[in-house]
């Protein structure tokens, strides 16, 4: 059923009366989107609610876009190293292409394609703003639905506005801002290293901008290795991006000269822009969660291995908390899309998520860091090996050559436990270890097999070894 087409249901005196569907989905990012598929395909009544864009952040601010700022990045990049590799070359940044492959991508933001593929697919797609009543009943513009099978709530995130003082007084940019972007700034000014901060800074640096990054923790990607923290430091010294670390901003100030971040123990930094990439929170508060008692303050909706938060609702995304990546929201997609159906499906397992950052060269890693597998108790043992000796990151030279490879591993169970890659195409090379670490392959298993040559998976090998005979044999 197309919008217009959308009943008229009003009762002799006015009063709006519900719809009846079997799921209603509040918030089509790509979890909502996951399930309202998968629950239409296996023939229910599927009611999907968006307050902005069918697609959500993904397509149209997140991983997409930006991955398409990054591959322009890189090829600036790659262009550079062609001196001492291949000869003399000439290349002039111009942000006008990568400003129009982004519309492109998101079709100048509009959701019209992705409505349509739903609508084909036999759902019913609303625009507004929804919010829960009750158990199977869902308001939005007015009017109630009802859901017989279940709610799921999907309703993803939007940026954290750190508590700095002044900052509400700035225009600063969000992700959002930075990736619409029609032109780069002379000077940008990065409040946070992680995952975002990082691939949006190296774009603009590479693109000209003058590019500082104030972290609060004591080395970037915090979530990560340190040994990763520091080799992406250096790459980032070399695209000219000044990085501080345990620096707090604590006061910003906009006037016509731009945006002054004042830095906690005396330093200043100035730039044309502001970009605060400082975290996600969770879109919970004004949905209406209190009314089938889940706490709308928390901080993400706890669900169960079947992605079920309450009786008759289920929650999936970024506001399940765990992980926030379209893989994970997709993931979970399918799994409470099956639970709805009354499929059966394997309980939900995170114990081998990926999460990868799209620097040039990417950080990927999965499962546990070493700290992480120490504080669980675990025997611990750490395999450890640079990029740039083996022989594929010996051969490719410049952007290799501050990858690292760790390995951590239960030396008990002879298993990995965790794993990280940095280099070159990282973000395939963990493919491999996640499979390891899902599957538990015994390191004495991992450590028989064929890795091609010359290969960046091939690099896995050093680091199994480096965990020499520290490790169960399995
Ligand atoms: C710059 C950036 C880069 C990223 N890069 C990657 C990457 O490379 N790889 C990766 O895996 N992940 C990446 N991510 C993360 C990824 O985008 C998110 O994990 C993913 O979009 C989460 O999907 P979701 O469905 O949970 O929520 P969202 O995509 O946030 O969608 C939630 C939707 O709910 C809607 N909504 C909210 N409240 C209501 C309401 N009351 N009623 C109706 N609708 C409502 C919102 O408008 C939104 O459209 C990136 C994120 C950003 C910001």
């Amino acid at each position: 059923m197309s919008l217009a087409e959308h009943r008229e249901n009003d009762d002799d005196e006015g009063v709006v009366v519900s719809e009846e569907y079997d799921v209603i989905v509040i918030g089509m990012g790509v979890g909502g989107e996951e399930v309202a598929t998968r629950t239409t395909g296996g023939g229910l009544r599927v009611l999907c609610i968006e307050k902005k864009l069918v697609g959500g952040e993904c397509p149209y601010w997140g991983c997409i876009p930006s991955k398409v700022m990054v591959r322009a990045g890189t090829t600036l990049a790659e262009a550079a190293r062609a001196v001492g590799l291949a000869g003399e070359g000439r290349i002039s940044p111009d942000w006008a292409p990568v400003a129009g492959r982004v519309r492109e991508f998101t079709g100048s933001w509009d959701d019209k394609a992705a409505v349509e593929r739903h609508q084909e697919q036999g759902a019913t797609v609303l625009h507004g703003e929804a919010r829960i009543l009750s158990q199977g009943e869902v308001e939005a513009g007015g009017r109630r639905y009802s859901a017989s099978r279940g709610i799921v709530v999907a309703t993803g995130g939007e940026p954290v506005t750190p508590p700095i003082d002044g900052i509400t007084d700035v225009d600063f940019w969000t992700n959002r801002e930075a990736i619409e972007a029609e032109s780069v700034p002379a000077s940008l000014i990065v409040l946070g290293a992680g995952p975002i901060g990082l691939e949006l800074a190296q774009v603009y640096a590479r693109f000209g901008s003058d590019v500082s990054i104030v972290e609060v923790a004591n080395h970037a990607l915090p979530a990560e290795e340190p040994e990763n923290g520091a080799a992406i430091e250096e790459m980032l010294a070399r695209d000219g991006i000044s990085l501080s670390t345990g620096a707090k901003a604590e006061k910003v100030v906009s006037s016509s000269a731009g945006i002054a971040v004042h830095l906690a123990g005396g330093g200043v930094l100035k730039a044309e822009r502001l970009l605060v990439a400082t975290g996600r929170r969770h879109n919970l508060s004004a949905i209406g969660l209190e009314n089938v008692g889940l706490d709308p303050e928390a901080r993400s909706i706890e669900v169960d291995e079947h992605l079920r938060a309450a009786e008759g609702v289920w929650a999936v995304g970024d506001v399940t908390g765990k992980g926030e990546f379209t893989h994970v929201a997709v993931y979970q997609g399918r799994v409470a899309a099956a639970d709805l159906l009354g499929q059966q499906h394997a309980p939900a397992d995170y114990s081998a998520v990926p999460r990868v950052t799209f620097t040039d060269p990417e950080v990927a890693s999965v499962g546990l860091t070493e700290k992480q597998a120490r504080d669980t108790g675990l025997d611990v043992a750490v395999g450890v090996a640079e990029t740039s000796s083996s022989a594929r990151g010996y051969i490719h030279g410049p952007g290799a050559e501050h990858g690292v490879y760790k390995l951590v591993a239960d030396t008990r169970a002879g298993v990995l436990v965790g794993g990280s890659v940095m280099g070159p195409a990282a973000g395939e090379v963990v493919g491999t270890l996640v499979l390891a670490i899902k599957e538990k392959v015994p390191v004495a298993r991992l450590r028989e097999l064929i890795y091609p040559y010359p290969t960046f998976v091939r690099g896995l090998e050093d680091a199994l070894n480096e965990l020499g005979e520290a490790v169960a044999p399995g």
